[in-house]
């Protein structure tokens, strides 16, 4: 017997419009190029978007067709996301931390028709723009410098959309909403093509008390940019909850983002622990410390969280930690450091230790791990596995890549390349990436928890541990360290440190201090340069 409700689908233009109709006044900021703020609202956001798919349209261009950004976090990017998808066209977002010959690559193997541009980001776009199928570039102006030759002014392609009428297509919740390229461990970049219903099951999935826990009490900061892994759906989450967003523009230096949480009164800020790491090393340096009271939470995922970091926001500044594990691929967010309440905490840093962790996954998101042999290994926090995921916001295969299936498992769950222990509870720990695994005579050491413990040392600003080339052990790790200004340590003194935590063989044989580690286009620790940089420094 079949059930008898409404085949309604779900489709971001349902968030959209509630946004529109429930919360009109609810305002949007954003940090302009020239640094002043923009204040606009959900109201002036969605009529707006409607324009912009008018417009899109009057250019000739339909559902199906995708539609690049190259842009910064701001209002107007936010119009993209809501306009490109609800006319049911494909939001494609362009990394614009890539390189140009990738962003080239990427456009054309996503068949990108137009592209809405940044004026700031023009000289990148004149880099690779020749060599895509781009037909239509519409240039968003925050500078008021002149307008590219055959390019279209945003506002004026908003202007065309506005002299007719238009209502929101109705779409099929399967239709692709939007598009992100994976740098992927090997190869070429790969497309994550994301559907309405992906995308709206995400927002639900992030909405959770125990999840990100949003209201329309909440103003949220995305300094993850909307160029990677769609700002963690955060634009969504905040049209379906009614929550003030809040947008960094181009500045991502801490001194700007403070200002920002400050006089936008931000409870929810979310990015990378890169860009948490320098902002608590600016706040450190405050002679006079601004109020947080009002930051709920700071929301941290893209690569594993210090457990010194959740510490010192705890101790010094009132700040809860939320992690947040996930992938491009899983849109992303998969799971959640919330802990659960049952568990009761003997100190304050037993629950920092909780907060160190990936979290357990969110409704409808099922985990588990496999090892070496093949075989699902036991949640009981120590085993070790591959993880393995599967749900409704995960992705089924990459956008015309033959060779996908390798990523799968022959009964459909993801392969996610990323090597954890699952807790008992169903808490994941990520011991590391496949890519980055140290191996020292066969045995796994993990180089996150070993980066994580160092970088809780007083006088490390940041460090990572990499697996190079030895004789005896074919591979052994090597710590890579920023001292603090003003700092010292010596490799014995870190080890030392280590030692109270970590068995003898896990200890690092080397420690480069280096003036600044490598960042990939997310603002992750690139290992690969390092490894490349430190390849023979054990076999001297
Ligand atoms: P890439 O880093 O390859 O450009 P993604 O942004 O999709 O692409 O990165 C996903 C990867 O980031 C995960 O597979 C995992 O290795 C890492 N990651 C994300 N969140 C966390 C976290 N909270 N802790 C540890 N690793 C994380």
């Amino acid at each position: 017997m079949r059930g008898i409700m409404m085949d309604f689908p779900l489709t971001l233009t349902t968030v959209i419009r509630r946004a529109e109709q429930l919360f009109p006044h609810v305002e949007i900021t954003s940090r302009r190029p020239d640094r002043t703020l923009h204040h606009t609202s959900y109201g002036a956001v969605a009529r707006r978007a409607k324009q912009l798919a008018a417009g899109l349209e009057s250019l000739g261009l339909r559902q199906g067709d995708r539609v690049g950004t190259l842009a910064w976090n701001h209002a107007q990017h936010l119009e993209a996301y809501y306009a490109i998808p609800c006319a049911g066209m494909v939001c494609h977002t362009l990394n614009i931390r890539l390189h140009p010959d990738d962003l080239a690559y990427i456009a054309t193997h996503a068949g990108d028709k137009a592209v809405i541009v940044d004026d700031v980001l023009w000289p990148l776009f004149e880099k690779f723009r020749e060599r895509t199928p781009i037909e239509h570039v519409i240039v968003i102006r925050h500078t008021g410098g002149a307008l590219p030759p055959g390019t279209l002014d945003y506002e004026d392609v908003l202007a065309r959309g506005a002299a007719r009428a238009y209502e929101w297509p109705e779409l099929d919740e399967y239709a692709a909403a939007a598009m992100c390229y994976t740098s992927g461990t090997t190869g070429k970049p790969k497309g994550v093509v994301y559907t309405h219903r992906s995308q709206v099951l995400h927002t639900f999935g992030e909405a959770f008390a125990n999840t990100l826990g949003c209201t329309d009490a909440d103003a949220v900061l995305a300094i993850v940019p909307m160029f990677h892994a769609n700002a963690w759906g955060l634009p969504y989450l905040g049209a379906m909850m009614g929550a003030r967003q809040v947008f960094p523009g181009p500045h991502l230096d801490p001194a700007n983002v403070l200002d920002l949480v400050v006089t936008a009164r931000v409870t929810i800020a979310a990015g990378v622990p890169t860009v948490m790491l320098g902002l608590l090393a600016a706040l450190d340096a405050l002679p006079t410390k601004p109020d947080l009271r009002e930051l709920r939470r700071m929301v941290i995922g893209g690569s594993a969280v210090p457990q010194a970091l959740i510490r010192a926001y705890r101790e010094r500044y009132g700040v809860t930690i939320l992690q947040g594990w996930g992938m491009t691929e899983t849109s992303p967010l998969a799971s959640v450091g919330t802990p659960p309440s049952w568990v009761t905490f003997a100190t304050p840093e037993e629950e920092d230790s909780y907060r160190a962790r990936q979290g357990r996954p969110s409704p409808f998101v099922e985990i588990r791990a496999r090892d070496d042999n093949g075989h699902i290994i036991p949640w009981n926090g120590s085993a070790m596995g591959e993880l393995e995921i599967r749900g409704p916001w995960v992705t089924a295969g990459y956008y015309e890549s033959p060779d996908s299936g390798e990523r799968f498992t022959p009964d459909g769950w993801f392969k996610t390349g990323d090597i954890a222990s699952i807790h008992q509870d169903w808490c994941i720990e990520i011991r590391d990436r496949s890519k980055d695994v140290i191996k020292s005579g066969g045995e796994w050491i993990s180089s996150v928890a070993l980066e994580n413990a160092l970088m809780g040392h007083p006088s490390v600003a940041e460090a990572t541990v990499i697996g190079v080339q030895e004789a005896k052990w074919q591979e052994r790790p090597l710590s890579v360290v920023v001292l603090k200004a003003g700092k010292a340590a010596t490799h014995e003194e870190l080890n030392a440190f280590l030692a109270q935590q970590f068995p003898k063989w896990w200890l690092p044989d080397a420690t480069e201090f280096v003036d600044a580690i490598p960042r990939t286009s997310a603002g992750k620790f690139l290992k690969s340069a390092l490894r490349e940089r430190f390849a023979k420094r054990l076999m001297a």
